[in-house]
């Protein structure tokens, strides 16, 4: 059954560790992610973006696949549905389509009309019991060849946000999606220590987990980050494992053309980087 992120989320702001959020594509996918935190006894949060949503069919495709994989697999972990960066007619539709929790991004909005927005979702998500995440201050991220810096979040405007109860909330603070440019600055722990300040209980989460330097992880951890999202290096794993397999011609030899062959590097090389990031941000047994 799925979970809201709520109370796993609480633990791990209270007990300083992290829980990972890994985004999904298919079904090898979720299948590799939920056998390691299985196996690792980890809880764990599966991210949907938009797009991965419409690539996999819809929202009432995941949601169903990943509920009756939950089942299938004999999962006891708790797992949660997540819909990441959404915007506000996505949200209401993976609500809608039985994901137990949701991000609103509504970062891109003026201050004014992001929390008008977010505070009519906190309404529906709290009545039926799901846990919503809502961005301050954008995370940048490659866009067409061109790498934004990734902006600083105000903290007032995390605190106004953030009073709205919602269940965690992502504030940009110098991290960026997808790969890190050599000139990156690094994380502003100044801003995440002055959000934190003003934040107080609130589970706090960082975007762009790929490639950030695992001190830096740490660091983040203990000022308040209890949620970090993984996307891009599984990506990243699965694409390496499944050129070695073809470069090596193995999908030439018998039947190392069947599908069930040829994407299991891959599928292995997903549960690899998943425990790696675990063991990381310390939620192996805290399941
Ligand atoms: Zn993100």
């Amino acid at each position: 059954m799925l979970v809201s992120a709520e109370e796993m989320l609480k633990k791990a702001k209270a007990g300083k560790y992290a829980v990972g959020q890994f985004n999904i594509n298919n079904l090898e996918w979720t299948k590799s992610i939920l056998l390691t935190a299985e196996e690792l006894k980890s809880p764990v949060i599966l991210g949907v973006s938009e797009g991965a949503g419409k690539y996999m069919c819809g929202y009432k495709t995941v949601a169903q696949m990943v509920s009756a994989m939950i089942e299938d697999l004999n999962i006891t972990v708790p797992v949660a549905l997540h819909l990441d960066h959404g915007s506000y007619e996505g949200a209401k539709a993976c609500i809608e389509a039985g994901f137990s929790s949701i991000m609103f991004d509504g970062s891109h909005y003026p201050i004014e009309e992001n929390v008008e927005k977010t505070k009519e979702l906190v309404g529906i998500c709290k009545e039926k019991g799901i846990s919503i995440e809502a961005e301050v201050g954008s995370i940048g991220g490659e866009e067409d060849g061109v790498v934004g810096a990734g902006e600083c979040a105000d903290p007032k405007e995390c605190k106004m946000v953030a009073d709205l109860g919602v269940t965690m909330l992502a504030a940009g603070i110098g991290n960026i999606h997808g790969k890190y440019p050599d000139n990156w600055a690094g994380l502003s722990f100044e801003t995440l220590d002055a959000i934190q300040q003003l934040t107080g209980d609130m589970p706090l989460v960082l975007h762009g987990g790929t490639g950030i330097p695992e001190d830096m992880i740490k660091k983040a951890i203990s000022l308040g980050v209890s949620k970090i999202n993984v996307n891009t290096e599984c990506q990243l794993s699965f694409a390496e494992a499944t050129r070695k397999y073809i470069e090596a011609g193995k999908d030439l030899e018998g039947k190392g053309f069947d599908p069930r062959k040829l994407l299991a590097p891959g599928a292995e090389a997903i549960k690899a980087t998943v425990k790696e990031k675990m063991e990381l941000f310390g939620s192996v047994g805290k399941a």
